[in-house]
């Protein structure tokens, strides 16, 4: 096995990291996530109806977070181009059965095509969900993002934010120094506009994850501790929590192997495998596209450069539906972040 010094450098590269999740992954092949989904009848693990699109705009981000599964920051290059955009579109209006396209980053309101790529998508589907995964910080970075708000209103964009807590201390430790009081600068904007507010219409969703190598609480009771916690003292409203769980992968792995937790970690996921959770993981009903126009299970099999287990349709010039309605999903022991406990994807706990 390689040395630890040896597996943080070869991180930077997606083969090394299937590599360490599957060579140090505790309890052996019987233990990984095939087996698992064997055990319970879900393997090969199968798409249901296709509903969610989610597109990374680019790995460009203002903000370099602990435990960024994108890697993303401002020094980051890649970015999807308008073309790109064109084919996202195109896919967009054909397929009927979508009903949410979830922007991601980086920041996507870093790349310079954002605010035309969002007003196409609701000029060409007036009905679809529009969600933005947005820093908050990225509202005050610059004045030219300062209108944000207003046109995530008008175009009826539904905005989902990280706050990793409800103090200064941990969301600054986990996402930079000075993080914490931005975020809530730009909630009180997004407020201001009407996201959060009842009756508006405007919908204002944050994010927790946890802040090291455990898993998060109950997505319920957190929701209410935030919610009371960001009204008292900052006055500050918002509509739902999501509880995300770590996945070990990228910056949260290099984090778990250099704390010497990765073997902890993964016992506590494989412990708390849910077969609820595991019927109702993400990729069964998203695609997700990479910046480049490649295409993928979801976000993170995107990260670890797993593209989509179809011969002839792995990037979105060559989109072909039944051929991936028939796909078998490409599974690693990652997946055991998604099917832990209550569940996790990028809605949230999931049974
Ligand atoms: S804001 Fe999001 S994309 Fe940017 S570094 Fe943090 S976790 Fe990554
Ligand atoms: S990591 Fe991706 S492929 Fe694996 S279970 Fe989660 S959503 Fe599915």
């Amino acid at each position: 096995m390689k040395s630890l010094k040896a597996q943080l450098h070869a991180l930077a590269d997606p083969e090394e990291e299937l590599d360490v999740l599957e060579s140090r992954h505790p309890g052996g092949d019987k233990a990984n996530f095939q087996h698992h989904l064997d055990r319970i009848g879900l393997f090969p693990l199968m798409p249901t109806k296709l509903e969610i699109f989610q597109i990374n705009m680019g790995k460009m981000c203002n903000q370099v977070c602990k435990h960024c599964h994108v890697d993303a920051g401002p020094d980051r290059k890649e970015i999807m181009t308008r073309d790109t955009m064109k084919l996202c579109l195109d896919v967009i209006q054909k397929e009927s059965s979508l009903n949410c396209v979830d922007l991601t980053g980086g920041a996507p309101e870093m790349n310079p095509d954002f605010r035309w790529f969002v007003t196409e998508i609701r000029a060409c589907r007036p009905d679809i969900k529009i969600i933005v995964r947005c820093n908050l910080t990225i509202i005050l970075a610059n004045p030219k993002f300062n209108d944000l708000p207003e046109f995530f209103r008008e175009n009826q964009v539904e905005v989902v934010s990280s706050l990793p807590y409800f103090s200064a201390m941990k969301t600054d430790a986990q996402r930079g120094d000075g993080v914490f009081e931005k975020s809530i600068s730009a909630l009180k904007l997004l407020n201001q506009v009407g996201y959060g507010k009842e009756g508006t219409g405007l919908v204002l969703n944050l994010v927790y994850n946890p802040s090291g190598a455990f898993l998060p609480g109950s997505q319920h009771e957190l929701e209410m501790e935030f919610k009371k916690k960001l009204l008292d003292k900052f006055a500050v409203e918002f509509n739902s929590l999501f509880a995300i769980t770590n996945i070990p992968i990228s910056r949260f792995l290099e984090y778990l192997l250099r704390s010497d937790n990765f073997e902890n970690y993964m016992e506590k996921l494989l412990a708390a495998f849910n077969p609820m959770a595991a019927l109702g993981v993400m990729c069964r009903n998203t695609i997700s596209i990479g910046w480049d126009g490649y295409l993928y299970d979801c976000d993170f099999n995107q990260m670890l450069d797993l593209k989509v287990n179809v011969s002839n349709s792995i990037h979105l010039a060559n989109w072909d539906s039944s051929a991936l309605a028939d796909r078998s999903i490409v599974i690693n022991n990652h997946c055991f972040g998604c099917t832990a406990g209550a569940g996790s994807s990028c809605g949230g706990a999931t049974s």
